[in-house]
């Protein structure tokens, strides 16, 4: 590898399979289906998939990801390769800034490997149309000189499979979207999935946890694993310290407490995002803009991380005319609600 293709190495592509996770987080990530919980009909449907290609001597056709962060998007992505025994590439679409990057990267894949790219529906447009003839025909269109001289020649690529995922499949492009043969949608986990991920996570970690611990950690995670192995770590950290050691339902509600995360997984964000739309907007409808201005946070940050929990829970309803609170949500926050 030259100089040049270093840098492109360094820019593009995140060289560990680690994102913002850090060592311990890449040993709790499952590495085969076995391992992977929940997410039952995405798992039994890839799993034929993949036989299927296999047993054809073909790549997997190309996979699209869809649903909130932290819910085992890229998890997913290295389990394809690994059981497709090939390798994993991991970059994203705000990484690939010039249709240039795209092309160093897909001429240095090999034969049958996956293609990760996060955050998708983040590419510049540009580089989008380098990637439809490389779905599609294995090819590389390279316009070659400049003005009228200029002309197109056409680079075989080798055969691989794109995985995407992006927090929502109505961002994307619908030309992108349509040369996906696999789209699937991730769901927000359940109590006892999340609980059966905790106490995996804890075996690896070497924490001692009963079920009320696992329990209690994973009915406050919103039904995100990113969130309950992340709880599981500080819930190790106060038994270590102030507990003896093993995480009971006692010292996980500590570690909640003092994470100013309630009984239902909200956090101190949530709370502030529920109270403006109640107090300052009579319970709404209000607009995604104006929320976000009053509590300070990204609209599509309340749109892809706060919003889709507080819809599930029932807490926050979604109307023509912008968000409302339920009356559950003025329940919960002790807040009388007026019949308007
Ligand atoms: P995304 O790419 O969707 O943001 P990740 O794949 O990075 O999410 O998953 C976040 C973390 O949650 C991973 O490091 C992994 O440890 C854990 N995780 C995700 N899904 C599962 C699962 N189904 N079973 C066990 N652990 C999981």
């Amino acid at each position: 590898m030259n100089e040049f293709e270093n840098e492109y190495e360094e820019r593009i592509m995140s060289r560990e399979f680690i994102r913002d996770d850090g060592d311990i987080e890449l040993s709790l990530r499952p590495r085969v289906f076995e391992d992977y919980i929940g997410q039952e009909k995405v798992k039994e449907n890839l799993k034929i998939y993949i036989q299927a290609a296999i047993s054809r001597g073909e790549s997997l056709d190309h996979v699209l990801l869809y649903g909130p962060p932290g819910l085992g998007k890229t998890t997913l992505a290295g389990i394809i390769a690994n059981e497709m025994n090939v390798n994993l590439r991991v970059t994203s679409g705000p990484a690939i800034e010039k249709q240039g990057d795209l092309a160093a990267l897909l001429t240095n894949l090999n034969e049958g490997d996956v293609l990760f790219v996060d955050e998708i529906h983040r590419l510049h447009r540009s580089v989008e149309e380098v990637l439809y003839p490389a779905m599609e025909d294995n090819a590389l269109d390279i316009i070659i000189g400049k003005g009228p001289s200029a002309r197109s020649i056409r680079l075989d690529l080798p055969k691989f499979t794109l995985v995407g995922a992006t927090t929502r499949a109505g961002q994307l492009s619908a030309p992108l979207r349509d040369r996906f043969g696999v789209v699937m949608r991730l769901e927000l986990y359940t109590p006892e999935e999340l609980s059966r991920i905790v106490i995996r996570s804890a075996g690896i970690l070497g924490i001692e946890i009963d079920r009320e611990g696992a329990l209690q950690i994973a009915s406050c995670s919103r039904g995100t694993p990113r969130i309950a192995n992340r709880i599981l770590k500080r819930a190790r950290d106060f038994a270590q310290i102030v507990g003896n050691g093993v995480i009971t339902k006692e010292s996980a509600s500590l570690t909640l407490n003092r994470m100013e995360i309630d009984e239902l997984g909200l956090d101190a964000t949530d709370r502030r995002l529920l109270t403006a739309i109640i107090k300052s907007y009579n319970g709404g409808p209000v607009g995604l803009e104006t929320i976000s201005a009053a509590i300070g946070e990204e609209a599509i940050t309340i749109e892809d991380v706060y919003e889709p929990y507080l819809m599930q829970i029932g807490f926050l309803g979604r109307t023509p005319r912008g968000r409302i609170a339920t009356p559950a949500a003025y329940e919960h926050l002790g807040i009388e609600h007026q019949i308007k």
